[in-house]
C-alpha cells in the first residue's frame, strides 16, 4: 500500500478496489460503504427509541431498496452472473443517462443537463415498469433472489425468497442473521428484547418488491424477528389495499 496508490482484492467473483488517495472503495466499479454492524445497531436503536417503528428507517430503507433494484436490473448483474438482456431502448436510455450523469459528476450544473438527466431517469423507470410486466413469473422470481444473494456480500445476512405470488403482488422473505438484529445485546440495553427491530430491512425489501411487481402500493412488514428467538427474521409483502380489507 502506498498513499497515492490502490489496493485490490477479491470478494467472491467480484473485485474490490480501494483508492488509497481518496479513500473510495468500490466493488466491480460501483462505490460501496462498509460499516460495523454494531454502529448501525446503535444508530437504529437511538432513532427507534424516539420514533414509531414505521418511522424514518423504513422510508430510508425503501428508497435504498428501490435504487438498488433499479441499478441491479440496469447493470445486468455482472456480479451474480445473471442472464438478463435489457431491451434495446432501455440500454440506449441507460447509456444516455450515464453520459449525462458523468457530465454532472465532472461539475456541470447546466440546467439543461440537469433537467435532461431527471427526464431520462423517469423515462428509464417507466421503461423498466413496462419491461418487468412483460417478463414471466419465474424470471422475476429469479431476479429477486439474485438481488437478495448480492446482499450477502454486504454482510446483511442471508435472504431467501420463500413465497412469491405475482398474481396478488405478495411475497415472503426470510433473512438469516439480519445485520440489524445481530448485536442483540445492544437492543437489550435499549429494552427492545421482544420487538421487531428490522424495520429498515422491511422497507428496503419493500423497495425491491415495488420495483419488481411494478406496484407502488406494496407494503412490507417484519412478522418475526430473531430478537424473539431463533435465527430468522421473516418479512411479508402485500399491497396496502389487501391489508385494509
Ligand atoms: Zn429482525
Amino acid at each position: 500500500m502506498n498513499p497515492n496508490g490502490s489496493i485490490n482484492g477479491n470478494l467472491g467473483n467480484a473485485t474490490l478496489h480501494l483508492d488509497t488517495s481518496d479513500g473510495v472503495l468500490s466493488l466491480d466499479g460501483r462505490e460501496i460503504v462498509l460499516m460495523r454492524v454494531k454502529l448501525i445497531a446503535r444508530l437504529f436503536a437511538d432513532i427507534m427509541r424516539n420514533l414509531p417503528l414505521s418511522g424514518i428507517p423504513h422510508n430510508v430503507g425503501r428508497m435504498l431498496g428501490e435504487d438498488y433494484a433499479v441499478d441491479w436490473l440496469l447493470m445486468k448483474t455482472p456480479i451474480t452472473g445473471g442472464t438478463f438482456e435489457l431491451p434495446t431502448d432501455l440500454r440506449r436510455h441507460t447509456a444516455e443517462y450515464e453520459r449525462l450523469e458523468d457530465q454532472i459528476d465532472r461539475g456541470s450544473l447546466d440546467p439543461a443537463i440537469l433537467s435532461a438527466e431527471k427526464r431520462m431517469a423517469e423515462t428509464i423507470r417507466e421503461g423498466l415498469r413496462h419491461w418487468l410486466i412483460s417478463l414471466p413469473d419465474a424470471t422475476l422470481q429469479r431476479a429477486w433472489q439474485g438481488m437478495l444473494d448480492l446482499d450477502i456480500f454486504g454482510g446483511w445476512g442471508r435472504a431467501k425468497l420463500i413465497d412469491f405470488r405475482r398474481a396478488d403482488s405478495s411475497a415472503r422473505i426470510d433473512v438469516t442473521a439480519s445485520f440489524i438484529a445481530r448485536p442483540a445485546h445492544i437492543w437489550y440495553q435499549h429494552g427492545m428484547d421482544q420487538q421487531h427491530v428490522c424495520d429498515f430491512l422491511a422497507g428496503y425489501l419493500e423497495g425491491e418488491a415495488r420495483v419488481l411487481f411494478a406496484n407502488e402500493e406494496i407494503a412490507g412488514s417484519e412478522q418475526q424477528c430473531r430478537l424473539e428467538g431463533g435465527d430468522v427474521c421473516s418479512f411479508a409483502f402485500r399491497p396496502v389495499t389487501s391489508l385494509m380489507r
